[in-house]
């Protein structure tokens, strides 16, 4: 191939990026990384030109944070958007999940890819271990996870890997940060 053609196909595949195609889809899966649900939806990508595909509770997230775009998506589409964007019993921003809970023995960590909202024991237990949480809306547990208190920097780094923090508290991330968790 020339060096001319190169980049003439080059050029096409940029388009194709920078073009957002919007509409429903089928068998695919949700753009976020760490999501696992099929995608309903594709809407444009609100920072450049493109396009990404969505579930039901990454589309209401999308609402949430770009309320301007969703409404100018649901005025051009024929599809009923707000119809498909369902957060279901999750979390769509940090905001909204309180700072404490369980009388306060419990303090938020951060909200993940999913809109789960993981807590952490402000002391550990006798054994030293460290008890996190993992709950959804109605503060119903999803998974709880013990530590033991030397780890939990450790195991703050390893979910977010796995799981993929989407916001953090502040305050837990200059902790971390500054070396104060361990
Ligand atoms: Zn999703």
């Amino acid at each position: 191939m020339s060096r001319g053609q190169g980049f003439a196909s080059f050029n096409s595949v940029a388009r194709g990026f920078l073009t957002p195609d919007v509409g429903p889809v089928e068998d695919e899966d949700c753009g976020v990384a760490n999501c696992e649900d099929g995608a309903v939806y594709r809407v444009p990508w609100p920072q450049f030109g493109g396009d990404v595909a969505y579930c039901p509770f990454h589309l209401a997230r999308y609402r949430d944070q770009y309320p301007d775009i969703f409404e100018r998506v649901q005025a051009a589409v024929d599809e009923d958007l707000t119809a498909l964007a369902t957060r279901g019993q999750r979390w769509l921003s940090i905001e909204e999940v309180p700072v404490r809970i369980r009388q306060g023995r419990y303090r938020r960590v951060g909200v993940t890819a999913r809109g789960f909202a993981l807590f952490e024991a402000t002391e550990p237990d006798e054994d030293g271990q460290v008890t996190y949480v993992l709950v959804d809306r109605n503060l119903d547990y999803r998974d709880a996870i013990q530590v033991s208190s030397e780890q939990c920097g450790a195991f703050l780094e390893d979910f977010d890997d796995r799981r993929g923090f989407f916001e953090w508290d502040q305050d837990v991330l200059e902790a971390l940060r500054g070396g104060e968790v361990q």
